[in-house]
Order: C-alpha cells, then structure tokens, then sequence
C-alpha cells in the first residue's frame, strides 16, 4: 500500500533534491520524493492531501535529551522561566526563592496528612542573586514532610532538614565534597553530583532505579516529542534495569507510540568491563522504535551550578574549581574496551578541564586500540576552544553543542560564571563547523525546554534572556541549524543511514510544520508553528497523540 502525500514543500536535507513537493511511504519507508508524475512510476497509490498547506522536513532528532522530562510534570515546575507541559499547557517562572518556597507550601498543603515527600524541580538559585537556597528555606514549607528539589541543571538537589535525617546526613562530621557544610557544621542542605545525590534521592522521589521504569513519564515525553516535531529521541542517561527495558520495549513497540527512543546506558557504580558487557547484552534486544546498546559517561558538572571542572583561569566570580564525577582511569578503561567492541560512547563534559581529561583519555585509548569511525561523541562541550575543537577532528570525534545556555544562562555566564570573553565563544558552532567536526545541537531535556527549532534559533542568534547577542561570531546559518537538529544528530547516533533527510530509502518520518523555516526568517525561527510528525509512516497531530 503506498501514500503519496503532497505538500507546500518538503525541505529534504538530501543535496541532491533539496527541495519537492510529493514524497511517497510504503511500509513506513520512503519509496521516493520528488513530483507527483515521478512518484506515480511507482504504481497503485493514494493520494493524501492533508498537508498540501504545510511544509515537511525530517522528523527532528533530539540528540540529547531524558524521557525524565514527560516524569517531571508530576512533580511541582519552579523554573524561572514560562514552559509547556505534555498538554499543551504553560506554567509561569518562579521569580525568587521565596515564589518557590510559597509554591512548595502550596504544594504540601495539597499532599495534607499523607506522608509523601514533595518534590519540584528546575529551581535554579542563579538567577536569585548571590544567595545559595539552604534546608532552612524548604524547612519553611515542612519539617515533618522529606522536601527534595532538582536544579534545572539535573546536577544539584536542595532538600529540607527532614530529608537530610532521613538520609542519615543531619550531623555534623560529614565529610564529602558533593555536601557542603553551613556554618553550624551540618549540611546545607545542598547535596551536588551523583555520589551526593543519590544518597537523598530515594527520599524525595528522584530514585533513578525506580525513574527508569517510568511508564507514564515515558508517554508522557513522547507527548512533548509530537509537539516539537521529534520523531527520534535519545534518553541519555538511563540504568537501564531489566523491568525498564521490558516496559520501554513493550510500549514503543505500540501502534500508537510516536518516538523512537535511543537510551544509553549511564556509567555509574559499574567497572567498564560490567558496562560494556550490559549494553551489548542489551544490544540483542533492540527493536526499530527502541536503539540499545550505547553508554552515557559524566566526566564533570553544570558550569551554572559552578561543579564544571574549568582550566585556568576559572570561574569569573571565583568560584572553587568544579567536581570530577569518574575518575580518569576509569575513563580511559571505558573507551578502550567500548572501542574494542564497538560500543558507541557518548560523554558528558561541561568545563573545558573535562573536555580536555576526555581528549587525552580518548587520544590514549586509541593508541592502545586504534579505532575508526567510532563517533565518540562530547555532549554539552560548552567550553571548548578552537584547539580542543581541532583534537576532536584530529580523533575523529563528533560534539553536541548546547545552544540553549546562551538564552537560559548566557547573562549569567556573562555577568558571572566564565565572564564576557569566554561566554561569547561558548558552544562555538561555527568553529565545529569550519573545523570540519561533525556537530549535533541539543536541549538536554528537562535542564531546558525540548524543542529542536528552538535550539536552532538559540545556534542562529545566540541571544540571551535579557537580549544580548553573545559572540555573533559564532553564529550559525538557518540552513546549517537545520541540517544540525536532523542529519547531525542523526550521525552522533550512528543512524545518518536510516533517519534525518527525506530520501529513497529511509524510514518515512517527518516534523510537520504550518510555517517554512527557511522563509519565516532567522528572528523567528523559534516560532514556526509545528502542526505534529508523520513516524514510520503513521500520521500523529500534536494534542491527539
Ligand atoms: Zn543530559
């Protein structure tokens, strides 16, 4: 059975026929794109005119984001800033500590006398000033009730005193450089880094074990996906526990689901060898909606968070140097062993220390075992210079860049974290791009907002929240941004053959837009308007899914 659907214009990203009108799918593929009297070559077929309005492009890849965001919703949103939920609906900022803590209190009024912690997340005290939130702020919404809250940067709690003694760490002589100490000798009540965090996390209801299993979360974040156009998602730091597989298998594998989902294996708690051996276990049981058999690696923190680990100078404000989540040499043992079986790793690094402790530990690994086309790949990176960007070429490394900061924090790492001359080369796309590595771009949601088209507009203008353009030498075209949020992340995930332009051949998903991108203009690129996908064929219309 072939469909041909027609429409005001099919952005193909495929140079050869960038542009057409028709494209026709068979079995959830692309029998061919081009005009109607070509596609009709291919014989018996229905003619599908709902979009003869609208313009399609591939179906946006997210190449880093976490399916925790569609489990947040559940949870109290105390951002700074307006955002959608799975419904469509928009939920104000928070505009200082103390609209958190009344939200909270009217969040804890509404659990009554049930003992169930309260939980909120992206809070983030940097845009509140100097003040560090503490447990005496949340001790103000409850005593008796465990009250845990996550940073929009993923990277940093805030609890009250009773999650503290809970977790056993309401005393004094706690010695762990991810929980700070207040003046009186006990814990603030910020617990930093995974060591820290997962000590609380099971308290305030972020157990990630149990979050990996989250079936209402994960249709929920398919929601969002339609919503933003996304017809390939990955989950990017996942444990990857055996009930968590069965349920995300059973549920992409559904009629009705709209996303290919692509989980890498988080690197906590395990030795290389243990990691390495699960996700290629894993690897056996991947399906075409649900990509197994890749590793998630944190090298370092959040800058704005002030736990990235920065080279010299440091940070702008003089703030302590950041924290090492692993070690070197466990690094260093990863990727030789996932080089060796030809396990795709992808690495956390924020700092610019990070992201040079992973080039050397990669430059050493593949001394030891020399390896091509590996698609290593540097999430965030947000620090690199112009020679750590001609490393990664010269390693044969791709990076996924982290347009979204310039608007959510670029005044910030102005005024604050990294200072002026630093802040305007962050996530430097034109200089990936000129030193020929190849580049995805990536929201990281829940830390912001998922929406691929917005990236693309953050990479296009790098504005900030209050309207300063930050480096406009790194701006990049709308038609490189474009190719960025389909193709470029598509080969980071080693998927370019199968996913990100339209073409004879590949899975027939596409981003269903009411606007063309390449018309509506660089200002405005964040607001086309996207209608919903077309996935494997399957037509989904953002609100219905
Ligand atoms: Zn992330």
């Amino acid at each position: 059975m072939t469909t041909i659907f027609s429409a005001r214009r099919i952005l193909t990203m495929n140079p050869s026929r960038s542009e057409a009108t028709h494209v026709a799918v068979r079995d959830g593929r692309i029998l061919g794109v081009g005009p109607l009297d070509e596609l009709t070559g291919w014989g018996p077929h229905t003619l599908d005119t709902r979009f003869a309005g609208k313009v399609l492009m591939p179906g946006l890849v997210e190449g880093h984001s976490h399916v925790s965001e569609g489990t947040f919703w559940r949870y109290l949103y105390l951002g700074r800033f307006d955002r959608m939920d799975p419904d469509g609906k928009v939920w104000p900022g928070a505009a200082s500590v103390e609209e958190v803590v009344e939200r909270l209190q009217a969040g804890d009024a509404k659990l009554g006398s049930s003992p169930e912690s309260l939980s909120g997340w992206g809070l983030d005290p940097i845009y509140y000033g100097a003040r560090r939130v503490t447990r005496q702020d949340f001790d103000k919404v409850s005593t008796t009730r465990a009250v845990g809250v996550m940073h929009a940067s993923g990277h940093i709690f805030n609890v009250n005193s009773r999650a503290l003694e809970l977790a056993g760490l309401l005393r004094p002589g706690v010695n762990h450089p991810g929980v700070p100490l207040g003046a009186d000798g006990l814990p603030t009540g910020e617990l930093k880094g995974p060591d820290a965090m997962t000590l609380v996390g099971k308290h305030i209801g972020f157990d990630r074990e149990v979050l990996a299993n989250d079936e209402p979360g994960l249709r929920q974040f398919a929601r969002l996906c339609v919503r933003q156009g996304v017809t390939t998602a990955t989950d990017l730091a996942n444990l990857l526990p055996d009930d968590a597989v069965a349920m995300m298998t059973r549920v992409t594998g559904e009629p009705g689901f709209p996303v290919r989902i692509m989980p890498f294996r988080r690197f906590q708690g395990i030795t290389a060898r243990q990691a390495v051996e699960h996700v290629l276990a894993l690897r056996e049981k991947s399906t075409a909606m649900l990509r197994l058999g890749q590793i998630k690696l944190f090298v370092d923190g959040s800058i704005q968070g002030f736990s990235a680990r920065l080279r010299w100078p440091g940070y702008y404000n003089g703030a302590p140097n950041g924290l090492w989540y692993t070690p070197p040499e466990s690094i260093r043992d990863l990727y030789r062993l996932a080089l060796e079986a030809g396990v795709l790793v992808h690495s956390h690094t924020n700092g610019d220390q990070a992201t040079e402790m992973a080039l050397d530990c990669l430059e050493g690994a593949l001394l030891e075992k020399p390896a091509r086309d590996h698609r290593f790949t540097l999430q965030h990176c947000q620090l690199a210079d112009a020679a750590q960007f001609r490393r990664m070429k010269a390693l044969g490394m791709c990076v996924n860049l982290f347009p979204n900061h310039h608007f959510y924090w670029g005044d910030q790492h102005y005024e604050t974290t990294v200072g002026p001359e630093r802040a305007m080369r962050m996530n430097a796309c034109a200089t990936a791009l000129s030193t020929g590595v190849p580049m995805a771009i990536h929201s990281d949601a829940p830390v912001t907002p998922l929406g691929p088209l917005f990236t693309a507009w953050c990479a296009v203008n790098r504005r900030t929240a209050s309207g300063r353009t930050l480096g406009s030498t790194e701006c990049i075209g709308v038609a490189d941004a474009l190719r960025t949020i389909t193709l470029g992340a598509a080969y980071t995930l080693r998927l370019d053959g199968e996913i990100g332009s339209v073409e004879a051949g590949k899975r027939a998903d596409f981003a269903v837009l009411e606007d063309d991108p390449l018309e509506i203009g660089a200002e405005r690129l964040k607001d086309v308007r996207i209608w919903g996908t077309v996935q494997g064929g399957r037509v989904f219309a953002a609100g219905d899914v």
